[in-house]
């Protein structure tokens, strides 16, 4: 735990050293939950989002792609369920004053049952080395078996009791688990209740003219009252996606974790409309699909899973999300959700309007299925940023920082680097630059030794640093070095475009799907 939460730790001071994340309004000691996304960060997250939007609408012919406004007619969130329903199970601490979420309370009290199986699991592993077989082990030992129907059973009791409204239940399950409050060890704890996670502003100049609107708490509601106008004018027949990616806002309580759960934070969604019937199936491709998304990137598959929802949402007949292996254990990274004809049909009884299809082939009208996918980009942001950050010993004794992006979405793709800052070689340094910025973003340095240079770069992601050195003014060559392997290489400058190109292109990425 000690050790998880020091890598933690080292990723929230990288974030801010190498200028990828900063607190929002840090000169006034910050706003909960709300981040900036500084000179590097930005870049990272245009990738991210590029990337994204390149597999989903760029290589689908059927998917297209939308920017609906932040602000909605407020109906909308009438039609959507959020102002009845978007809520929150709450509990405050009566001693420490601090207000937690009670699902996330019980979640994390099973995820400490589940960090016990782990340990069983790893010390299993040691004792029996290579024979060990870790999937008959998690379904044989008694101990381990014991803790996993531990948790499932709170689990499942949770789910109903949620479903059911029962909110005195979910306090006698905290009471009876002896939940305390993670920071005091208090067990001192309020009743549960229910707390609406919208932001509400007033459109109109009067008090007395002004209109309720509410920030928007997800992006799906645009694509869905956009339906209509999207298949009519871009003559798209079901099966079709919209997809989206833009500012959401949730007054979130338990608001920490980093970028991992913030006030205002982006989400790229993508909603695939269906012929009713046909939802499951392509609720498996999706997921399907997505995973494969996930792993082009190369982070390893032991770092995703899915985990299918017990208790469904109100508008869905399936669940699933991609978790990830964050800094702090296994949490959710993306949602896929086959939201059946729920919101299509609520916004036809809430505005009049009919939201209808009519498939030409079947010679009749109706309302599609959905299923959406579902991602945080700043989730994704730091699935990326704390995965890549590693500390290496080297050969020498010395340990260096390295920032192993994937170089597709590397904020610079490489560094310009002369060896001195004379006889000519700044010069040659921006003869390339300049020639390379056309395709790529690229960085210029000419200050400290090399060597210092390079575990600057190192540290802030670049994928490669290309250095000008005396020999240059005569052999047009340069000495390429690779972040990962740290391996350098004499090459000619008319070369350099093709073999950065080959390693950062979309194209080279995303073929792996
Ligand atoms: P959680 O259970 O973690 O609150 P959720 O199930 O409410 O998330 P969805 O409504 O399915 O999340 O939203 C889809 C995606 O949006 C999530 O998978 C997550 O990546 C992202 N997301 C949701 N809330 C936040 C937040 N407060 N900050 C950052 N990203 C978020």
């Amino acid at each position: 735990m000690a050790k998880q939460e020091d890598q933690f730790k080292k990723v929230l001071s990288h974030a801010k050293e190498y200028g990828y994340v900063f607190q929002s309004s840090e000169i006034y000691d910050g706003l909960s939950a709300v981040y900036d996304y500084a000179q590097n960060g930005v870049e990272l997250k245009k990738n991210i989002r590029e990337y994204w939007w390149k597999a989903m609408v760029q290589m689908h012919e059927n998917i297209v792609g939308i920017d609906a406004a932040i602000l909605m007619h407020p109906t909308t969130w009438k039609a959507s369920g959020h102002v009845d329903a978007f809520n929150d199970p709450l509990i405050d601490n009566k001693d420490s004053k601090k207000r937690y979420r009670a699902d996330v309370l019980i979640e994390d009290y099973c995820a400490k049952i589940e960090a016990k199986i782990d340990k069983e699991v790893a010390k299993a592993a040691k004792r029996f080395g290579d024979a060990f077989n870790k999937e008959e082990f998690v379904a044989t030992n008694g101990r381990v078996i014991g803790y996993q129907e531990k948790i499932n059973s709170i689990l499942s009791r949770m789910a109903s009791s949620l479903e059911k409204e029962d909110l005195a239940d979910v306090k006698a399950l905290i009471e009876e688990l002896e939940i305390a409050d993670p920071l005091t060890g208090s067990k001192n704890w309020t009743e549960v209740k229910q707390f609406n996670l919208m932001f509400g502003t007033q459109i109109g100049a009067s008090a007395e003219s002004s209109t309720q609107v509410y920030l928007r708490p997800e992006t799906a509601q645009g694509i869905f009252v956009n339906f209509l106008n999207v298949q009519k004018t871009g003559r798209m027949k079901v099966p079709f996606g919209i997809a989206q990616t833009g500012k959401a806002f949730r007054n979130e309580i338990v608001a920490r974790q980093f970028i991992f759960r913030m006030r205002e934070f982006e989400q790229m969604e993508m909603q695939f409309f269906v012929k009713p019937g046909t939802q499951k199936e392509w609720y498996e491709n999706w997921k399907e699909t997505r995973m494969k998304w996930h792993l082009s990137l190369g982070m390893g598959t032991e770092n995703y899973r899915f985990h299918d929802h017990e208790k469904l949402a109100h508008y869905a007949d399936a669940a699933s999300d991609i978790e990830f292996k964050f800094p702090f254990g296994f949490k959710e990274l993306e949602g896929i959700h086959s939201r059946t004809d729920f919101d299509l049909k609520a916004h036809e009884a809430h505005s009049g309007k009919k939201l209808q299809y009519f498939d030409h082939e079947e010679n009749k009208s109706y309302v599609p299925y959905v299923v959406e996918t579902s991602i945080g980009l700043d989730r994704m942001f730091l699935a990326v940023f704390s995965h890549s950050l590693q500390e290496e010993e080297l050969e020498n004794g010395t340990t260096r920082t390295v920032l192993k992006l994937p170089a597709v979405l590397a904020p610079f793709k490489a560094a310009i680097l002369p060896l001195v800052k004379k006889d000519g070689l700044p010069e040659v340094a921006r003869d390339i630059l300049n020639d390379l910025k056309w395709d790529f973003n690229v960085f210029y340095d000419e200050k400290d030794a090399v060597g210092k240079r390079y575990r600057r770069q190192d540290a802030a992601g670049t994928p490669f640093c290309i250095t000008v050195d005396h020999d240059t003014l005569n052999d047009k060559c340069v000495t390429i070095r690779h972040r990962d392997t740290m391996e350098q290489k004499r090459v000619a400058i008319a070369d350099l475009k093709e073999l950065i190109n080959a390693e950062v292109a979309v194209k080279n990425w995303l073929q792996k799907m």
